[in-house]
């Protein structure tokens, strides 16, 4: 057991100078990993020895071994789905929030941690324009954020009807009618697989994949009942937001809970430029988003919030003799799934408090000047064609009649920037994501250059 005072120094020490040299490369390595998960396994050491390690040790030898296996998520140079990098200042307070180890369910009992998170949200719901009182969770990531709103909106629309799903289920209860944009992301299905609600119905939508009002308009008349509609800011192949104005009044005027994914597209409410691609999304009910994609905190950074605290509350609520519920507030454990928490709201804080307000929005217009950069550039190569409206940080490039993942792969193989492969209209395309804050113009060159190198084999 602890062997001295100091017995954490040299394994974070390690971890630091580790983490640091990891970083400093980051910009000028290539890309793919260098090896596979068999050859890591390998060197990692496939049996648990007998024998213990000492904890430096075992940092470094994890270092050395895994290394190889990494992809550089980091590189300016990687657009690759819709992965953001990482800032210092997150990075660091995301180290801190391990050391100090709080579990931070209850604000009470953890005010340090929640204070931070607290504002930290409160921050988020401002920049992005949400209405005065609305409430902020710390999720995982979006798919989770989607998956807590979603149970604030289940609850609710059901009590409308007079029907307490939390007293007695969903079995039985009126059927709730889910409709959806026929390309809302997948983590909307499954959140709603969980939920007991099953498939949504698919709206139509226009060519960005934006859904088109008058067919919303058309599917909410089709049915009665409870109703959730869930909107998109941000579509993962074109950027192209839902006409909020228009959807959320025909989805109120039909009495239903409105959600938005915006997992990366809601930061466009964060910019004066580009705030009138999500005019009108502050009139949902609920929204879901990520601060570890566009705003470049680690993983572990997603975040729910609702105008209305009370159908969140009454989803997520836990408390028990040994739990008492905090005498003011909405503690940590009232507006997400987890009870056991680190406190992950806290790197957002750091990431907000480096940016500032304008910090922020420089943030997101540099993304999406450079997403443009990219277009730019890739239009003018001959056989490429860039198939989306761009209006935000999505790029997606089509090759008239080539083969798109041989490219995907050559431009993997060439190591200098990566982009991957999908279909979106009924064809191939390349897609690039721009997510990450160090994209600049030379990388945005360096990677044109590299498209170049592999168009012309
Ligand atoms: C990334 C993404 C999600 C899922 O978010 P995670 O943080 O990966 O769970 C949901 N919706 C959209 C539009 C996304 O881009």
């Amino acid at each position: 057991m602890p062997a001295a005072a100091d017995e954490f120094h040299e394994p974070l020490e390690a971890a630091a100078r580790l983490a640091g040299r990891w970083l400093d490369g980051v910009r000028d390595r290539p890309i793919a990993p260098t090896a596979g998960i068999d050859e890591v396994k390998d060197a990692l050491g496939r049996d648990l020895a007998d024998e213990g390690m000492d904890a430096a040790a075992v940092v470094e030898a994890l270092s050395a071994a895994v290394e190889p296996g990494l992809i550089v998520m980091q590189s300016p140079r990687f657009f690759g789905w819709v992965i953001g990098g990482t800032a210092p200042a997150p990075l660091a307070a995301d180290w801190l929030v391990t050391a100090w180890d709080q579990n931070a369910a209850l604000r009470e009992v953890t005010p340090g941690v929640n204070a931070a998170e607290e504002l930290a949200g409160e921050w988020v719901c401002d920049l992005l324009g949400l209405p005065e009182g609305s409430v902020a969770g710390f999720t995982t990531g979006a798919t989770v954020a989607n998956l807590v709103a979603l149970a604030a909106a289940r609850h609710a629309v059901l009590e409308r009807v007079g029907w307490d799903d939390t007293v007695d289920g969903i079995q039985g209860a009126p059927r709730i009618r889910v409709l959806a944009g026929d390309e809302h992301h997948p983590s909307v299905d499954v959140a709603l697989r969980w939920l007991g609600l099953g498939r949504p119905i698919d709206v139509a939508t226009d060519d960005e994949g934006a859904i088109l009002p008058a067919a919303l308009e058309a599917a909410l008349a089709e049915g009665t009942g409870p109703a959730i509609v869930c909107l998109q800011a941000g579509n993962i192949h074109s950027g192209a937001s839902d006409p909020f104005e228009a959807c959320i009044g025909l989805a109120h005027a039909a009495g239903a809970w409105v959600h938005v994914d915006g997992a990366f597209g809601l930061w466009a409410a964060a910019s004066e430029r580009l705030r009138h691609l999500v005019a009108g999304v502050e009139l949902a009910d609920s929204w879901a988003t990520d601060a570890h994609k566009t705003l470049n905190v680690p993983y572990d950074a997603g975040i729910v919030a609702v105008a209305d605290p009370a159908p969140l509350v009454a989803a997520m609520t836990m408390h028990a003799a040994y739990l008492p519920a905090a005498a003011t507030g909405i503690d940590a454990a009232d507006r997400v799934l987890e009870l056991s928490r680190r406190a992950r709201g806290v790197p957002t804080y750091a990431a907000l408090r480096t940016l500032g307000r304008s910090g922020v929005a420089d943030l997101v217009d540099g993304l999406v000047d450079s997403a443009l950069a990219l277009a730019d550039g890739l239009r003018r190569m001959d056989g490429v064609e860039v198939l989306n409206d761009v209006v935000f940080t999505q790029v997606c490039a089509g090759f008239e009649g080539r083969d798109v993942a041989g490219i995907a792969r050559a431009l993997d193989d060439d190591g200098v920037a990566l982009a991957h492969p999908s279909r979106w209209r009924g064809g191939e395309v390349l897609r690039f994501s721009v997510s990450n804050r160090g994209t600049d113009a030379a990388a945005t060159e360096a990677t044109l250059d590299a498209v170049r190198r592999v168009l012309a084999r």
